[in-house]
């Protein structure tokens, strides 16, 4: 049986449903250790004036091999695959490009988080990532980098020779069941408890995915992932989109394949692009007019003014205790063997 984080009480990073594999010292076993930008004492650096984002994620090869059902890659990777029969291989961002936009963000002193994945499986990178995580450490020798991974492509020599390269941090979320997290477990012994240099964390969705079991087509996933990213999928139809703020456009930056900057993590459909980080310098898109109209328009709670945010539920639960109130009872409710 797997440990369930009220067995592991070292520290809750994601409450419920995470147990804490490594940490790279007692220390700095702090949430703030992994996402320093979400720290109150952060201080980006300023473009202008204006702080430059705290973390920014870089899509390296465009497909994840998984299709959650409250994700949009389940229904985005049925063309993708179409293609990979047909000959077409998986977009990817060359090495010359990541090279440049990891420069660019040394040249502006960025001390935020690099997470060289976007909307995709980092591992179905695997003959590149840990290059691509040396790459990001030759350039910014002190900045957290950290991937969130499905875990299917994970052996214990890649992530020893990830982890040597420079990786600080990974979070892999399993979506099957205790079999498969055992095997997991295993593959991670080796990086168990103070290892030196990485965070690891195991995260438990098979909740999220058994419930749709016998679930009708209008899916209600419950507060574990309450997101509807953008409209983009069918999460918890009853929840209203939120007039509110929302602090994506303002504090990380998200970067597709070829360089465009897109509006967010949920922007799967490639709808909002801001500009474009291989023809242009980091600094110019991200102070640009296209990214000022989101944030302002976000800022005054209009949502309903822009595209993807008006069909989007991020934010619904006035404070994250409040989801984990509503979390824990509905467990409670929904217990499962
Ligand atoms: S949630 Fe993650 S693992 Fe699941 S389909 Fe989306 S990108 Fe893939
Ligand atoms: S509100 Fe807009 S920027 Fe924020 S997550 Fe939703 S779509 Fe993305």
């Amino acid at each position: 049986m797997v440990k369930t984080l009220e067995q592991n009480k070292h520290i809750e990073f994601y409450p419920i449903r995470d147990i804490l594999i490594g940490v790279p010292s007692e220390d700095v076993a702090t949430h703030d250790a992994v996402n320093p930008h979400l720290s109150l004492g952060y201080e980006p650096p300023k473009i202008e004036g204006f702080p430059l984002f705290g973390q920014i994620q870089i899509q390296t090869i465009e497909f994840c091999n998984l299709k959650c059902d409250f994700c949009p890659n389940h229904y985005m990777i049925w063309d993708r695959l179409e293609g990979k029969k047909k000959g077409i291989p998986y977009n990817i961002m060359s090495i010359e490009n990541y090279t440049k936009i990891v420069k660019n963000l040394a040249d502006l002193n960025f001390t935020g988080r690099v997470s060289p994945y976007l909307m995709n499986e980092p591992l179905m990178d695997k003959d590149r990532m840990v290059e691509i995580i040396g790459i990001t450490r030759k350039y910014l020798p002190k900045n957290p980098i950290k991937i969130n991974t499905n875990g299917t492509g994970l052996t214990t020599e890649l992530l020893g020779d990830m982890i040597d390269a420079g990786l600080t941090s990974i979070q892999i979320d399993d979506y099957f069941d205790d079999r498969y997290a055992t095997k997991l477990l295993k593959q991670l012994e080796p990086f168990q408890g103070v290892n030196g240099k990485c965070f690891i964390t195991l995260s438990s969705n098979y909740n999220v995915t058994q419930m749709k079991k016998g679930m009708s087509k209008d899916s209600h996933f419950g507060p574990f992932t309450f997101w509807n990213r953008g409209g983009l999928t069918n999460v918890n139809p009853d929840m209203p989109v939120p007039q509110k703020d929302c602090h994506f456009p303002s504090s990380q930056m998200y970067i597709k394949w070829n360089g465009d900057a897109l509006l967010c993590c949920c922007d799967w459909e490639y709808k909002v692009i801001h500009g474009n980080v291989i023809n242009e310098r980091i600094e110019d898109v991200w102070i640009n007019d296209s990214y000022t109209h989101y944030r302002e328009t976000l800022k005054k709670g209009q949502r309903d003014k822009l595209r993807m945010c008006r069909k989007c539920n991020k934010g619904a639960f006035p404070s994250e205790e409040k989801r984990l109130e509503h979390l824990r009872e509905w467990l409670k409710e929904n217990e499962t063997d």
